[in-house]
């Protein structure tokens, strides 16, 4: 029996075998191959795939005028088609019958010798060019986006870290809880973790995998953040009692359902659920959340190879809006960027993520994409109450401009006589420091606010949010609930609504705070929304 500590990063508990998740890195399996031609053909059809690959990664670096960058990618391009390097791995392939990812390995480890051998520095670092288009390769030759995962059982998945590409590939009927060595509480595959409510917790340290194989026995406490692997037979017993304990209180929470979100002394707020999957509207219900504020729309396709198409957007709009029978849906616009990396747009590397094209920026850049996603957004909305948010805000001119082009997309659909609902709102989050200090000029362009408390926090504190080594920078909310008061003034002296959708919502410390300001939705992942209910409903202003 091992005992660990990391950080609780989503209240619940589990136990069970664990899987452990190898994050995508072309460790390549060798097996003996028959049908040489047929593995011969596999790798042209890779290769194929990545000279596309490369090739979008080319034209968007040169539609940032970045020809410098560009030019390693043309660099790629021309070694991926070396004749050399081709006809090596097909005499790998003919004379060893090997599968084809081991020939491209074994191909791409001596071409990397050869150049780390070479005395010229240029020359040496070209060696890292092709472990890239190596690595590439195998990527297209096992067809895995991210993260090799097969699944006979449900299990607690343990890895290094995640990413949320990564968190959203994997089969959620399967998975009993997560735990990394790194990643902080406020990573998106922790916040995805609540959403679905099962246990997590991060940053155990590196002798989490170091101590564990597939298949072991672990106890995940996502209250406490102790892991413990190979527990023995009466730490399981009172492991086992403790999570009856805890199915009971559930229980009991469960009495409140159908109740009313109201204080004493009469005072009343909505209570919201966050979502990242139509299925995940289906929790919100089972906790009876009074509505969606905010379903998280990128997390829809982050394990995509390719841009959400119009008609899938829609289902899974419609499927939310027809499941929540006319309670209020906010659907936030794709923000990606940062941490969400999808897999169908190639963005530009950037020096500083965070502060670079993500949110709103991202979706002026495609935009092609955003009006695919809005055409998607209004057809849908004639399924219930549509609200229609944009992320990254931090000024009026992004707001008209998004709202531009949504009157643009609503009369493109007018003129192909298809219907949207005309009273569908549209806000914005409020998750950047500028955007609450101008609320008062940003009130009156739109239907409602939602603060995104993660966000404010992060650049307003200057606290990368994802780095647990500065978490005790990231609990400072006094200047960000200085901030939320602002933009609740601005909001209601325009007569508009305010919520808040941030992790902060959840956080029964503040709900008093807020309810003084007079915020008039907390939107909270499901598991939180009937905790959130009883102490409103034990509180007296
Ligand atoms: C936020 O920033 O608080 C928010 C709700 O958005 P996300 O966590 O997806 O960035
Ligand atoms: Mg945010």
């Amino acid at each position: 029996m091992l005992k660990l500590n990391g950080t609780g990063a989503s209240g619940a508990l589990a136990a069970g075998k664990v899987k452990i998740l190898h994050r995508y890195e072309p460790g390549v399996s060798h097996t003996i191959s028959e049908d040489t031609d047929a593995e011969l053909e596999r790798f042209e059809a890779a290769k194929k795939k990545t000279l596309l690959d490369i090739d979008a990664d080319y034209k968007k670096v040169l539609e940032n005028s970045d020809e410098e960058i560009a030019e390693i990618f043309g660099m790629h391009a021309l070694m991926t088609e070396d004749k050399e390097f081709n006809s090596h791995i097909k005499d790998v392939l003919y004379s060893m019958k090997t599968n084809a990812e081991y020939a491209v390995f074994i191909t791409g480890k001596k071409f990397a010798e050869r150049f780390s051998s070479m005395d010229d520095d240029y020359m040496q670092a070209r060696a890292a060019d092709v472990q890239d288009i190596v690595k590439r390769l195998i990527k297209n030759l096992t067809g895995s986006k991210n993260t090799i995962q097969e699944f006979s059982h449900k299990a607690i998945i343990a890895a290094d870290d995640l990413t949320p590409s990564e968190t959203v590939a994997l089969p959620k009927d399967k998975i009993l809880a997560f735990v990394t060595e790194n990643g902080s509480v406020n990573s998106h595959t922790a916040i995805l973790a609540r959403s679905m409510g099962i246990a997590a917790v991060v940053g155990v340290g590196n002798k989490f995998l170091e101590n564990l194989n597939d298949d072991d026995i672990i106890t995940v406490d996502g209250y406490s953040g102790e892991v413990v692997i190979s527990p023995d037979e009466e730490f399981l017993k009172e492991f086992n009692e403790k999570q009856q304990n805890e199915a009971i209180q559930k229980d009991l929470l469960y009495d409140l359902k159908g109740k009313e979100t109201i204080t004493l002394d009469g005072m009343g707020i909505k209570l919201f659920a966050n979502i990242g999957s139509a299925e995940d509207a289906d929790e919100a219900l089972k906790n009876d959340a009074e509505g969606i504020g905010l379903f998280r729309s990128e997390f829809l396709f982050l394990d995509s190879n390719n841009a959400p198409d119009e008609q899938k957007q829609f289902e899974a709009y419609k499927s939310v809006l027809e499941k929540m029978q006319g309670k209020k849906v906010i659907i936030r616009t794709l923000d990606i960027g940062a941490d969400k990396q999808p897999e169908f747009i190639k963005l530009t590397p950037e020096e500083n993520p965070a502060l670079g094209i993500r949110g709103i920026r991202a979706s002026f850049l495609h935009k092609d994409i955003f009006k695919i996603q809005l055409r998607a957004l209004y057809r849908a909305s004639v399924f219930g109450r549509l609200g229609i948010m944009f992320p990254m805000i931090t000024d009026e001119t992004e707001v008209t401009e998004a709202l531009d082009i949504c009157k643009e997309v609503r009369q493109e659909l007018l003129q192909e006589g298809i219907s949207f609902d005309e009273n569908t709102e549209h806000g914005i989050m409020i998750e950047t420091p500028a955007a609450a200090i101008m609320s008062d000029r940003l009130a009156p362009l739109v239907d409602f606010f939602s603060v995104g408390t993660n966000d404010l926090l992060q650049y307003t504190l200057a606290c990368d949010r994802q780095n647990s080594s500065i978490s005790h920078i990231y609990k400072r909310n006094e200047p960000v609930i200085r901030l939320i008061k602002t933009a609740a003034d601005n909001a209601h002296k325009n007569g508009k609504w305010i919520g808040i959708c941030g992790e902060l919502a959840a956080d029964t410390e503040l709900t008093k705070k807020f309810l003084e300001m007079g915020i008039d939705e907390l939107s909270a992942a499901p598991s939180y929304i009937l905790p959130l209910r009883k102490k409103i409903r034990n509180l007296s202003l």
